[in-house]
């Protein structure tokens, strides 16, 4: 645990599922409605700090979040990230695209091109029960 790592002091947004390993949250930002990540439990850095079991059981986590993703809220692409250049602690950022959300094509860090677009609030909460009920299986 490191004491200046906002992925050690705080959740990173609702939680949604966790187990010793990792955690699922949402994204609190209306901006991003929909968006995900995947936060491993301890302080590590890259993918390649994890031994293959490990690389493993996130990459199947964050897989699926994406199925979920795309079932439910039937987006347009899927995007996934792993950035940390900020937070060096390992998190997968899961995005649902849409044609016309604020900055599609572009990464949703780029420059908006349009307004943002507003997820239906029963969609958003079906998405999360019904991700919570698939986590539950793979865990
Ligand atoms: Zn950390």
């Amino acid at each position: 645990m490191a004491n200046d790592c906002t992925l050690c002091q705080q959740s990173g947004g609702e939680l949604l599922w966790q187990n010793d390993f990792c955690r699922v949250v949402l994204v609190d930002d209306k901006q991003l409605a929909g968006m995900c990540r995947v936060i491993a439990q301890q302080h590590i850095k890259e993918m390649s700090d994890l031994n293959p079991a490990q690389q493993i059981a996130m990459m199947q986590v964050v897989f699926a979040v994406e199925k979920v993703m795309r079932e439910v809220l039937r987006c347009d692409k899927i995007n996934l990230a792993s950035l940390g250049n900020k937070t060096p602690h390992l998190h997968w950022h899961i995005m649902p695209r849409y044609h016309d959300d604020a900055h599609f094509p572009e990464s949703i860090w780029a420059a908006p091109q349009r307004p943002m677009k507003v997820l239906d609030s029963a969609l958003l909460q079906s998405f999360k029960v019904q991700l919570q009920q698939h986590l539950k299986q793979i865990a």
